[in-house]
């Protein structure tokens, strides 16, 4: 699967805002954004950039596109899905987004990043309903449960990671950590996504 290769800190000082592509570091002082907030470049430092409404629009799908970590193509078919479905499109988008099983395994403390958790199942150690999953875009449903594979159980990066993320818990997923699992409990609410972005620009982008 395709996917981007470029330094992961650029993004996020192209974006104007902390992206948390990076597990850990992104809370340590190491946070290169934390250290050159301004965008990258060579004029990063001095252009005051005055945006219009498409380049507000524009930068607010990319924030949303490189926080779930997809290229172009992909984030465009879960816009064409979310027009389909009924309802609010920019909600269902986030949605859409949310249910992937990579940012499930995120979201539950499994991985420090979506990229890691990314990895960590197409490395096949998830199971969704105790059937192995190796698909990072699997969209859960609400009563699936994701279990860490007993063969991975011993992964040093998931017991570190379920320390790290304690209190990271939504209302929509529920963890059972002696038991390496997590249930879906319903479709996520836009207040249950603490993803801070604009979906109304997003969709007035794909609709000009
Ligand atoms: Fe972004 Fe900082 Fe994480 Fe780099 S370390 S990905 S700049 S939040």
């Amino acid at each position: 699967m395709a996917k981007y290769t470029g330094p992961s800190c650029r993004l996020c000082r192209r974006e104007g805002m902390k992206l948390f592509l990076k597990g850990e570091r992104c809370i340590s002082p190491a946070c290169a954004f934390e250290r050159k907030g301004f965008p990258p470049g060579q004029h990063g430092r001095s252009v005051q950039q005055k945006l219009s409404v498409y380049g507000l629009q524009l930068r607010e799908k990319q924030k949303l596109k490189r926080i779930y970590g997809l290229l172009e193509t992909q984030f465009r078919r879960y816009f064409e899905m979310a027009e389909r479905m009924p309802g609010n499109t920019g909600e269902n988008l986030l949605q859409l987004l949310e249910r992937r099983l990579d940012n499930v395994v995120y979201r539950l403390g499994f991985a420090p990043s979506r990229k890691a958790a990314r990895q960590l199942v197409s490395h096949g150690h998830f199971l969704v309903n105790e059937r192995k999953v190796d698909i990072p875009s699997y969209l859960v449903s609400p009563g699936d449960v994701i279990r860490v594979r007993d063969k991975s159980r011993d992964l040093a990066i998931v017991h570190a990671s379920l320390r790290r993320a304690r209190g990271r818990e939504l209302p929509w997923l529920q963890l059972d950590k002696s038991r390496l699992s997590g249930s879906v409990v319903e479709i996520p609410r836009r207040e249950d996504i603490p993803t801070r972005v604009q979906e109304r620009l997003v969709v007035e982008f794909f609709s000009r």
